[in-house]
């Protein structure tokens, strides 16, 4: 099980110019020597070397999945098969489109290998103007159908307000399992065998599990718990329904984004001038609701959900050690006052509201009636359903390891 230690507030600074000062951890906080991922977060171990447990599954997948030459011939075999089984059909695959830099550019590669993919965007009523402008002027350049899934927002408002009196870090949950629901539904429905998924360990590290646990039964219980309304659109995630797009649909997810490497200036400059995107303005910035769910997390668990992205950054040689640790110091710049303000806003939270619920006793997902026990009896199960492209390959990481 994951640790149940207590949390140890991050020191954070009230202004950019702490940058300029070398970063100290607070007395007791061990910080990996390699990258920038500390003993605050839960399950981190370190070895005799002070190297983090990350920084050895992100060599371990590193090996794993090749980028450069090696890697785009790996990807050429599978388009292969993704074209051959997509044939007959109008679709050869389904990519999820948020408007922001990663899955932009992996719309564009799924383009480049020659496949016909249909782009699938959940709304859950918190893009920003330029995401919309995105989504729909990336696809027109990129000559690709798009299929809007439009979460209700009553519904959807209430769900993440759920999450918040609830005392758990994730306020987004619901909306994870929004997408998740939506490629799969889009995917059988139109026979699409292929979803293709664009998360990044090499950018984006892989979430502890207590940062961010996903599945029915705890979303069922924390509904039960905390849901102030009768739900007649939201649809859980189902055990069953997965069992049944996997094993009798056959629907398999591609981890594109293991095969070639995303970061760097020039991947934005591309995008810009050829697909007519535009840069959203900054960390996690296309979905409004971020500077919220950073302000709360970082607030209540001490979770800086930046810390991740800079330690893998920083294994990858895209971030220097000092510059992580020094941003870490900063207020991350989506938790913009007026951003957040009209976060709460929008949530129907009033300010007082909202700072009594951060008072309250944090929460994990163990604290709440869930599967995990019986993810566990079943991991080797899971262990080889992300190997066979069937579930995300990280799913064992995340699960099991972090
Ligand atoms: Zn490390």
């Amino acid at each position: 099980m994951p640790q149940t230690s207590a949390v140890v507030d991050r020191p954070i600074s009230k202004s950019k110019e702490a940058t300029a000062r070398p970063y100290s951890p607070p007395v007791g906080v061990q910080v990996c020597r390699r990258c920038v991922m500390d003993s605050t977060v839960s399950a981190v171990k370190f070895d005799e070397n002070g190297i983090c447990n990350h920084c050895h599954i992100h060599d371990r997948l590193n090996r794993a999945f090749p980028t450069g030459d090696e890697g785009w011939r790996h990807l050429e075999k599978v388009a292969d098969k993704i074209r051959e089984q997509g044939k007959g059909k109008n679709y050869d695959c389904i990519v999820g489109l948020s408007g922001g830099r990663d899955t932009t550019y992996c719309l564009y590669i799924t383009k480049k290998l020659g496949l016909r993919p249909l782009a699938l965007h959940f709304d859950n009523g918190w893009d920003s103007p330029v995401s919309k402008r995105n989504i729909k002027n990336v696809c027109t350049a990129l000559d690709v159908d798009l299929e809007c899934v439009i979460a209700d927002w009553e519904e959807s408002r209430e769900l993440t307000n759920s999450t918040i009196r609830g005392s758990v870090p994730y306020i987004d949950l619901t909306d994870d399992i929004g997408i998740i629901n939506s490629l799969y539904r889009t995917a059988a429905s139109e026979g699409i065998r292929w979803i293709i998924h664009s998360h990044s360990f090499r950018t984006e590290g892989i979430n502890p599990l207590r940062w961010n646990y996903v599945d029915p039964l705890y979303t069922r219980s924390l509904i039960k718990q905390h849901c102030r309304m009768k739900l007649k659109k939201f649809q859980n995630a189902n055990m069953l329904n997965v069992l049944y797009w996997m094993l009798v649909k056959r629907i398999h997810v591609f981890t594109i984004t293991n095969y070639y490497r995303d970061s760097g200036k020039d991947i934005d400059a591309f995008l810009k001038d050829e697909l007519g995107w535009e840069d959203t303005g900054g960390w996690h910035f296309d979905n409004e609701i971020f500077g919220l769910q950073s302000y709360y997390a970082r607030h209540k668990f001490g979770i800086d959900w930046r810390l991740l992205e800079f330690a893998a950054l920083v294994r990858e040689g895209e971030m220097t050690r000092e510059e992580a640790l020094a941003e870490l110091q900063t207020i991350p710049q989506v938790e913009d006052r007026r951003l957040v303000d009209y976060a709460l806003k929008k949530q129907g939270i009033l300010r007082e509201e909202f700072d009594q619920l951060l008072k309250m006793p944090p929460k994990y997902f163990d604290d709440y009636p869930t599967f995990y026990p019986v993810l566990r009896a079943f991991k080797s199960v899971i262990w080889a359903l992300s190997r066979l492209n069937y579930l995300p390959p990280h799913t064992y990481e995340k699960y099991f390891e972090v």
